[in-house]
């Protein structure tokens, strides 16, 4: 008899899988997801290793197959180990990345009534327990989950095992309900041969059941399979003739699946691969000659670290490869940061590989989803183009990942476990598969960056813009001192150089992109006239404003203070400002040129599927001169007639209380600036800022990594932050502020003893202290972070308690 490791679909079962028998005559595969008796329940699980032998000794059986073909390829089965371990997340959490939409489905508990039950004597019961009994007699049985709707959860539980106790009612277990199923749509075809159903048609029409012949005539007629709805518009016939031919054996209704393709709904013309300027031909000859099948020497393949400015020819790059890799019979996975935003590149693969690209994302409904996972394993696709998430596509045959615009947080699954990064899954995944990476950016991430400067992965570098003439390098950038506009009496929010400058390019026929970073805005305090913020004496860190208690705060250490009644600095008395929305922008943008059509732009504007999308065509139709908005307008598109940008505020983001704050401002002003200036008409960036030496900002003004990098590389030195530390979040919540503080006082004490006792020296405390979000849907949040060499090494051997999180390599911490 044979033993199968399954990792199953259970809160308890968390890292470790589970023995189980396989039962003679199943035949079971790794990778293939099952059916297994878990405690009272039956439960899914994927089986992750055979074996001959069972670790545990006492086992039970496979209970039955959910899909003969196995759901997860043995190098994810790999993956999915590499997950948990890393990320210290549940085994059945990080294989069900994998899964196809849809999948997941749970047992339901059901309470049954017992056929002795109208006997009962109901004056012995509680009110509650009389009202459950009857409502589970009436119906014959409910679900638990309905009872708790109506009840409430706790009272639900408690009243449902009562009565199982005394013997009144039972429970039972069925699964859930399939959420998807494939879209079919019904054909007619003739059921006999077309001689026989000539006949009969001439037969019925003797019988005057002309509609009956017509329709058998038309049949006879089609070469090819008919949907039923066409049939019906061509011979006009209702779907009770249908149903009397269908009846008589004569014609038969096949539902044939059809297939959502989120693609149909653009007319894409094919497109052939350019002539490729010096840089980027050697670039890609380091690329391919990692391409060709490795020699025997089991080294890891290599990971590339392409740099190159907005508009220095990444993405041609990027698709060239991918030819390569498809003439070598190999596929690709593509990931953009935020789908939604990336039409113009979507539609850039779609064009170079007609019908050959699948594009995965959240915003598709879950047939689509569906759909396209299983045209994906089918191997249909050259290319699979998604947000982070597609990494977890079943693509066959993986030879190359892309990752563009490496450096960006949404690659980070932060608010979820697993909480992985997709970079460095898909590197994991590279090694696994034998695929090659490229990490693409024109901002890389300090810690990519310094890996490549260390030779873990290859550099190479586009240093220039591909320009169709030598007209258009990187657009010029001011900063602008916002403290000397106070000074001069401009209380205004446009500075008296944007001002200028955004007349003129409107005048001219321009286009002006306005940006304001919202992320970070009423978090902290600032003088409005010398710009000086507070921070935390120990951690550096920014102190953040909390309204509720009108105190400031450290998130890191948890020193507060109130706020002052004038700057420590210059002594004004208007230190209490909070920033600004786009709504004032557009207003005072509105103001000072009433002339000028304002568009804006922001998660308050962008429901739905194709907003984005809406708002980009009519800004680029030039319907708009001005276009207000946050971070979204940062990201990678293309506005040939956008003259000036103007960044509002570039102090908000540096102004994080985050060790990477430095790091997202400069990412986020060089991205922006480089909006400016993609046509002809040349263009041109103001940064208005409080701290306009910040070095951040001066490099994102000269367009220059690498003084930006060495600055900050030494700063993460100094703070000893990662790259040169890794760091754990770990956070409690509860919905007693007070039971979080002492919760998390409580882990330190017990992490502290851990550290001692193991004698571990490189590992730090950090906190406890509220979390930057400190109140999240009702539940307070308190926060410690260890930082070390391997600070997971710890954390894997702890029982971690209920209530807490932890986040591997955080983000905005
Ligand atoms: P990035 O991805 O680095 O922002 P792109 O690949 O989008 O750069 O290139 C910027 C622009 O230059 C695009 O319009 C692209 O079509 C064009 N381009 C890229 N490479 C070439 C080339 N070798 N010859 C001509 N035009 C090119
Ligand atoms: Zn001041
Ligand atoms: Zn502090």
């Amino acid at each position: 008899m044979g033993y199968a490791e399954v990792t199953v679909n259970s809160p308890i079962a968390q890292r470790r899988t589970f023995s189980y028998a396989i039962p003679s005559g199943l035949s079971i595969d790794v990778g293939q997801a099952v059916w297994v008796p878990f405690g009272d329940k039956l439960l899914q699980g994927i089986v992750l290793e055979l074996s001959d032998y069972p670790s545990v000794e006492e086992t039970r059986e496979i209970a039955g197959i959910i899909d003969p073909h196995p759901v997860l390829s043995p190098a994810q089965v790999k993956l999915a180990r590499w997950i948990s371990e890393h990320y210290l997340s549940p085994l059945f959490e990080a294989a069900a990345l994998m899964l196809p939409p849809g999948f997941e489905r749970k047992a339901v508990t059901f309470i049954c009534s017992l056929p002795t039950l109208h006997e009962l004597d109901m004056s012995s019961l509680t009110r509650g327990q009389r009202e459950v009994l009857e409502l589970v007699q009436k119906r014959g049985k409910i679900s638990l989950r309905e009872l708790e709707r109506k009840l409430g959860s706790r009272q639900a539980r408690l009243t449902t095992s009562q009565l199982v106790r005394q013997g009144l009612v039972v429970k039972s277990y069925e699964l859930e309900k399939v959420k998807v199923k494939p879209k079919t749509v019904p054909y007619l075809r003739l059921a006999v041969e077309a001689d026989e159903a000539r006949q009969q048609a001439a037969r019925l029409r003797e019988k005057r059941a002309s509609r009956q012949a017509a329709l058998l005539d038309f049949l006879v007629q089609q070469t090819e399979p008919i949907t039923l709805s066409e049939v019906r518009q061509n011979v006009g016939i209702p779907a009770s003739i249908v149903k009397a031919v269908v009846d008589k054996g004569l014609v038969e209704v096949q539902h044939i699946e059809v297939k959502r393709d989120p693609l149909a709904y653009q007319s894409i013309t094919p497109s052939y691969p350019l002539t490729l300027t010096a840089a980027q031909r050697s670039a890609l000859e380091s690329i391919k000659s990692s391409l060709l099948p490795a020699p025997s020497d089991n080294a890891s393949p290599p990971v590339f670290l392409l740099h190159g400015v907005t508009g220095s020819g990444k993405t041609e790059i990027y698709l060239q490869a991918l030819a390569e890799v498809v003439k070598q019979g190999k596929r690709g996975i593509v990931l953009v940061p935020e789908i939604a935003l990336t039409p113009q590149t979507i539609e850039r693969f779609a064009s170079r590989f007609p019908h050959k690209v699948a594009v995965l994302h959240s915003k598709l409904s879950l047939g689509e989803q569906y759909d396209e996972w299983h045209r994906v394993r089918n191997g249909e696709f050259d290319v699979v183009i998604g947000s982070r998430s597609a990494i977890f596509a079943p693509q066959p045959d993986l030879g190359l990942i892309v990752i563009d615009e490496e450096h960006e947080w949404t690659y980070k699954q932060h608010d979820k476990s697993p909480r992985y990064h997709a970079r460095d899954v898909a590197i994991k995944l590279a090694e696994l598969t034998g695929a090659v990476v490229i990490l693409g950016s024109a901002t890389p991430d300090v810690e990519t960056f310094y890996h490549a400067q260390r030779g873990d992965y290859q550099l190479l570098q586009l240093p220039e813009r591909v320009t169709p003439s030598e007209g258009s390098p990187l657009p010029q950038v001011e900063i602008v001192d916002l403290r000397e506009e106070l000074k001069a009496g401009n209380r205004s929010l446009f500075s008296r150089s944007l001002s200028q400058a955004m007349a003129k390019s409107i005048a001219s026929g321009g286009q002006v992109i306005l940006f304001l970073n919202r992320r970070g805005t009423a978090t902290f305090i600032q003088c409005r006239r010398c710009g000086f913020v507070l921070r935390c004496k120990r951690c550096e860190v920014t102190l953040t404003y909390h309204w509720t208690e009108d105190m400031l705060l450290c998130h890191q250490c948890n020193y507060r203070m109130p706020v002052p009644r004038v700057c420590p600095r210059c002594l004004s008395p208007r230190i209490k400002f909070l920033g600004i929305g786009t709504q004032r922008l557009e207003q005072e943008a509105g103001h000072h040129f009433p002339q000028a059509k304002l568009l804006r732009w922001d998660s308050d504007v962008t429901r739905g599927k194709h907003s984005h999308q809406e708002i980009l065509d009519k800004f680029r139709a030039h319907k708009a001169d001005i276009l207000i908005g946050t971070q979204m307008i940062a990201k990678g598109l293309d506005l040939p007639q956008v003259t000036l940008v103007g960044v509002i505020s570039a102090d908000t983001g540096l102004n994080l209380p985050d060790f990477r704050a430095g790091e997202r401002t400069f990412q986020l002003l060089s991205q922006v600036a480089g909006r400016a200036g993609r046509g002809s008409l040349g263009g041109q960036v103001i940064i208005q800022s409080y701290s306009p030496e910040h070095y951040a900002i001066q490099a994102a003004a000269k367009h220059d990594y690498a003084s930006f990098y060495k600055k900050e590389v030494a700063y993460r030195r100094e703070l000893y932050a990662p790259p040169f530390s890794r760091l754990a979040c770990l956070t409690y919540s509860h919905t007693n502020d007070g039971v979080c503080q002492r919760e998390a006082e409580r882990m330190k004490r017990l992490l502290t003893q851990e550290i001692d006792s193991r004698g571990i020296a490189d590992l730090d405390l950090i906190g406890p202290a509220p979390a930057f979000i400190h109140r999240l849907r009702g539940r307070f949040r308190w926060q410690l972070i260890l930082r070390g060499s391997e600070p997971s090494a710890l954390l894997k051997e702890l029982p971690i308690p209920q209530g807490w999180t932890i986040d591997i390599d955080p983000i905005g911490v």
